[in-house]
């Protein structure tokens, strides 16, 4: 049996701290792990940002429901769903990516957790586990599942060398030098066929 373990933010849906800076107007929400290497420290400075701008869970929430999977993404998902157990495996948090999930139609999600106060502000936030997507990996490994994965990113990377097949779906030009063994798709249509490609390798 093979688990398909994809990414969301740049695979399923755009990236929400994007779409939550360009919504709010607020230019710093705009860092990223590009700017800020060290996640946690990223994370701490986000949510400063939100404070200090009087956001809490519900205002953000709003924003996020205002985004929108991309186009095909729904479809591809159902499809390969169809063919194979899907979970996606996310650095997001539950509560950002809940209403990007009722349009994706409730897929299994494995990410991190925030804490929200009684004002519903958020007080802090918790990771599961560092490098969670390899360590899924290995856990579905674990339960004699075979995996194959696709992230469009470097958090990604680990995942996908770790799982019996990995997969880029629109990285930047960097990851694409870095990591040349793996295959790279630009839509839905190629995503979907190297998958195939992949289960029927590892089926053989
Ligand atoms: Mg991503």
């Amino acid at each position: 049996m093979i688990i398909a373990c994809l990414d969301l933010e740049g695979v399923l849906v755009p990236e929400i701290w994007i779409g939550v800076a360009e919504r709010t107007g607020i230019e710093e929400l705009r860092l990223t792990t590009r700017d800020i290497p060290d996640y946690d420290e990223l994370m701490t400075r986000r949510l400063g940002i939100l404070e200090k701008n009087d956001l809490g869970i519900a205002d953000i929430q709003e924003v996020i429901a205002g985004l929108t999977p991309m186009d095909g993404a729904r479809a591809f998902l159902d499809t390969l769903r169809e063919r194979m157990q899907v979970v996606i495996l996310s650095d997001t948090f539950y509560q950002f990516a809940k209403p990007l999930m009722r349009q994706l139609g409730w897929p299994t999600l494995f990410c991190h957790d925030l804490e929200i106060d009684g004002d519903g502000k958020i007080a802090d936030y918790h990771l599961r586990q560092q490098d969670p997507k390899r360590k899924a990996v290995i856990a579905f490994r674990s339960l004699n599942f075979q995996t194959i994965a696709a992230g469009d990113s470097y958090n990604d990377t680990t995942m996908l060398g770790e799982a019996d097949r990995g997969i880029l779906f629109r990285p930047p030009e960097n990851v694409i030098r870095e990591f040349p063994q793996f295959p790279v798709c630009q839509g839905y249509d190629e995503l979907a066929a190297a998958f195939d490609d992949a289960a029927k390798a590892i089926e053989a």
